[in-house]
């Protein structure tokens, strides 16, 4: 069943008691610290204006003020491993939406909300460990307000085209006290309240920030991990490869088994493959490989890096093959 955003009749995600150790504290070594509890680790941090913020550092703690806005890093970000600690204020006031409300902004325009939903609810979509206005937390992992509690987050940002179309979705993992309740989900768009904006083309690396939804929500030990942009879908072929047609007569020619001097054999054999005619090759055992053409005599593995190449008789026909994959190089002559 598909939900509109924020509705109140959504079911309620099952509530857990967490373990006590608040996720991956220890950073690594290639971490960029965000907050240490140091003053100084404001520096880190500006105002949606641009200059100082005014939220505070109380007890080790970088604490919301509330009306003073939201705060963002002066470094921009893109995909990441971010690793946040937060603590709603205790005692809890206010109700619903209204109770420890803040949020972390993935690039500044992606919420995974931070709500005291420690009894306290609300519409699923907006309670804590959502992805504000889209995704329900697999289930509710809150702490009770006061307690320390932390987010682990795999981000990995949209892509656009240079004309600003649509490339790849955001998506994003989440653990809320060492649970896992976003399992990669696809972001709609920027998250927001009553509105769901489509994705405008933006930079690659924007600023994190945090809300101020007046509540003097806590902070603490606040990190991040770059980490590198993978491509989302293997390709069989590199782009800037061509790849040419070969007729099954013409693969033919390069079927028969083939030996290294050390007596290891490969195989060839065409086999129809989504009604087209493919080379497969079988090196040591059984299991064999789509191969794609890239000429009568060069070919690659569909989807394994490495070349084939055949060298031919005096009369056009294979007669030996050089082939090299992983860390393998074979040399074989055709034997039948
Ligand atoms: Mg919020």
């Amino acid at each position: 069943m598909n939900w509109k955003a924020h509705d109140l009749n959504r079911p309620r995600p099952p509530v857990i008691e967490p373990s006590v150790q608040p996720g991956s504290a220890e950073r690594s070594s290639d971490a960029i610290v965000l907050f240490d509890g140091t003053e100084s680790s404001l520096e880190n941090w500006q105002s949606q204006a641009g200059g100082p913020t005014k939220w505070i550092v109380s007890d080790g703690a970088f604490e919301a003020v509330p009306g003073s806005g939201y705060v963002f890093t002066r470094m921009g970000f893109g995909d990441c491993q971010l690793h946040i600690e937060w603590a709603a204020p205790l005692p809890a006031e206010g109700e619903g939406q209204g109770r420890g409300n803040s949020g972390v902004f993935l690039m500044g325009l992606y919420e995974i909300q931070i709500l005291d939903s420690y009894q306290n609810d609300t519409y699923p979509d907006g309670q804590a460990g959502s992805i504000y206005g889209q995704y329900p937390p697999l289930v509710n992992a809150c702490r009770p307000p006061g307690h320390w509690q932390s987010y682990d987050v795999v981000f990995r940002r949209p892509h656009f085209r240079p004309d600003g179309s649509l490339e790849q979705v955001a998506r994003v993992t989440l653990l809320h006290n060492g649970v896992l309740v976003q399992d990669r989900v696809e972001l709609w768009g920027p998250t927001g309240w009553l509105q769901h904006d489509p994705y405008q083309a933006h930079g690659d690396r924007l600023p994190l920030s945090l809300q101020d939804h007046g509540n003097p929500v806590r902070f603490r030990n606040i990190w991040l991990r770059e980490i590198s942009e993978t491509a989302e879908v293997g390709s069989p072929v590199p782009v800037s490869e061509s790849v040419v047609r070969l007729t099954q007569v013409v693969l033919a020619k390069h079927v028969g088994r083939y030996e290294t001097g050390n007596g290891a054999a490969c195989k060839f054999r065409v086999r129809e493959v989504l009604q087209e005619y493919r080379l497969q090759c079988a090196l040591y055992d059984d299991r064999w490989l789509d191969l794609v053409p890239h000429s009568t005599t060069d070919f690659s593995f569909r989807w394994t890096a490495g070349r084939i190449e055949f060298s031919l008789d005096d009369e056009g026909i294979p007669a030996s093959v050089w082939i090299q994959v992983a860390e393998k190089e074979i040399r074989a002559k055709k034997v039948d």
